[in-house]
């Protein structure tokens, strides 16, 4: 209970008022020209990747074990018949092992991650999200950019075209939403991401993920998505390849949007050899015992892949120029805040 309160302190002083009921919110105009936009959102995914040969696939809800590389996050258990389940936080594990029956696959998945408190402030982070998960037999980690990237604009370029009414009700920019449309995106190293947070001011760790501060400022500075690469090993999950030229940089990415709505997108070329995930696993803190199934597969071989996940409503914020993420969701879950 107090803590809900300090958080909805909080939230009130971020100027951004949480809805007191779920009818005020999902009667809202806003809110349902939001979900509107994100539901065509839906439809454009699919029509993109089914028409390259994606097959979507139904995603994990639970299981033994799930992502462990969520920062800062807790995963939820879930007591499956005397065993300690968990709700997946990412599917990331599930989606390697999709490849064994189709080539190029994916799920619009359901995630839980029980985020630190200080994040329900920071307008990208919820309790309950969803991802446009995407995994590709055989590509490199260069195919799953160059995916995301088509993916993305194509998606803000059929919004554009078909809901004008929407994102002018609104009140998005639409021009500054057509910068995406203007050409490839542009791509900065994680070294040289720090080097220039480290000289705006912002004691940016050099073995360490982009903070979410750090990814505000970096966003606020683009007018235009990018992505950052090679990320150090120790920031992220035990399944980001690592680089066998550079060793201790990973073969991943993320996604940034502009104008301030920080990360869209991670993604990764995936280690999918069974010793090495075994030494990765260590290396990272992880039990190799709780993951079972997982590394059985690996031992009778996983295909390798690269692959990537957009978070939806972060997607859907960016899209339509909402303050913050939990808007683009109709049942919004707030790390620290009791509601529907
Ligand atoms: P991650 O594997 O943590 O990079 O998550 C994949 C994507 O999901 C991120 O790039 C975000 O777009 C989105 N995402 C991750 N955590 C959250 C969260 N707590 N709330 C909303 N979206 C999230
Ligand atoms: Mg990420």
């Amino acid at each position: 209970m107090t803590v809900t309160v300090i958080i909805a302190e909080a939230v009130d002083e971020a100027l951004l008022p949480f809805p007191a009921s779920p009818d005020a919110h999902l009667t809202d105009p806003l809110t349902r020209a939001t979900l509107r936009v994100q539901s065509h959102m839906l439809t454009a995914t699919r029509a993109f990747l089914t028409a390259r040969g994606f097959q979507e696939l139904l995603p994990p809800i639970i299981g033994p074990v799930t992502d462990p590389g969520i920062r800062g996050s807790k995963q939820v258990d879930v007591d499956f018949y005397g065993h300690k389940y968990k709700m997946m936080t990412s599917a990331i594990l599930y989606k390697q092992a999709s490849l064994l029956a189709f080539d190029k696959i994916f799920y619009i998945a359901p995630n839980v991650r029980l985020e630190p408190l200080e994040t329900a402030v920071t307008h990208r982070h919820l309790a309950e999200f969803h991802q446009i998960d995407v995994e590709i037999r055989d590509a490199r980690r260069e195919d799953a950019m160059a995916l995301a990237e088509q993916l993305v604009s194509h998606v803000v370029g059929e919004v554009l075209a078909t809901m004008p009414a929407e994102l002018d009700l609104l009140g998005r920019d639409a021009d500054a939403l057509r910068e995406v449309l203007v050409g490839a995106f542009g791509r900065v190293g994680h070294q040289q991401a720090t080097a220039e947070l480290i000289g705006l001011g912002h004691p940016q760790d050099p073995a360490a993920e982009i903070d979410w501060q750090a990814e505000e400022i970096v966003s606020a500075r683009a007018d235009r998505p990018f992505f950052i690469t090679d990320y150090p090993k120790g920031s992220r999950g035990f399944y980001d390849k690592e680089n066998a030229e550079q060793p201790g940089v990973l073969r991943n990415f993320d996604l940034i949007a502009p104008e301030g709505y920080g990360e869209l997108a991670s993604g990764s070329e995936r280690e999918h050899d069974y010793a090495t995930l075994v030494t990765r696993m260590r290396e990272t803190g992880e039990n190799p015992a709780k993951y079972g199934w997982y590394l059985d597969l690996a031992r009778r071989g996983i295909p390798a892949s690269s692959g990537f996940g957009i978070g939806l409503e972060r997607f859907t914020r960016y899209v339509t120029g909402r303050q913050a993420a939990w808007q683009a969701s109709a049942y919004p879950k707030l790390p620290g805040v009791v509601s529907a």
